[in-house]
């Protein structure tokens, strides 16, 4: 409420940032993250996978997939994982110079880390419409509130990222995971 009086006054909400387009770089490397979501799945956790690139050279500076169950961690997150090894990768913290390419719209928890990160371009597949806080539910890293503000590309390959997720999930169903 307090938010639609503050916003009327203002006239209409900003306009998100228009997403933009893969690159060359970024196909490759959601090929990598998808191989990863794979590799995830094969242990029986649910398939995300995640690359960090350095985004003018294209080398590969972290990666990571969905660990939860194995790791008992509920911060396990494939996003996670690769931001962490990345900056350990560098010796740095900050990852502006760098692409985060991830098969799922990071939830709450990771879009957070993209911003404390300054991950400076983010690149997606497939949309999380229960947990997505990139676009679904919350827009986090576009947030304009907030001190830094990713490029950010969806969609990409979004098809192949989301069948991961429906076969993993129908084999769960079916017992077969
Ligand atoms: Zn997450």
């Amino acid at each position: 409420m307090r938010g639609g009086v503050f916003y009327s006054r203002l006239g209409p909400l900003p306009r998100p940032r228009p997403a933009g387009e893969p690159t060359a770089a970024d196909d490759a490397m959601m090929t990598r993250a998808l191989a990863l979501a794979g590799a995830a799945a094969a242990i029986g956790e649910v398939p995300v996978g995640a690359v960090v690139y350095e985004t003018a050279s294209a080398r590969v500076l972290g990666e990571g997939f969905n660990r939860r169950e194995a790791d008992h961690d509920p911060a396990a997150h494939a996003e996670l994982l690769a931001v962490r090894a990345a900056s350990q990768t560098i010796g740095d913290w900050r990852l502006n110079h760098c692409t985060l390419v991830v098969t799922l719209e990071p939830c709450a928890m990771c879009a957070g880390l993209v911003v404390n990160a300054r991950v400076g371009r983010l690149v997606y597949g497939a949309n999380d419409p229960k947990a997505g806080a990139c676009e679904s539910l919350y827009a986090i890293p576009s947030d304009s509130r907030l001190n830094h503000r990713p490029q950010i590309v969806r969609g990409v390959r979004a098809e192949a990222c989301g069948d991961l997720l429906r076969t993993f999930f129908r084999q769960l169903r079916r017992g077969e995971a």
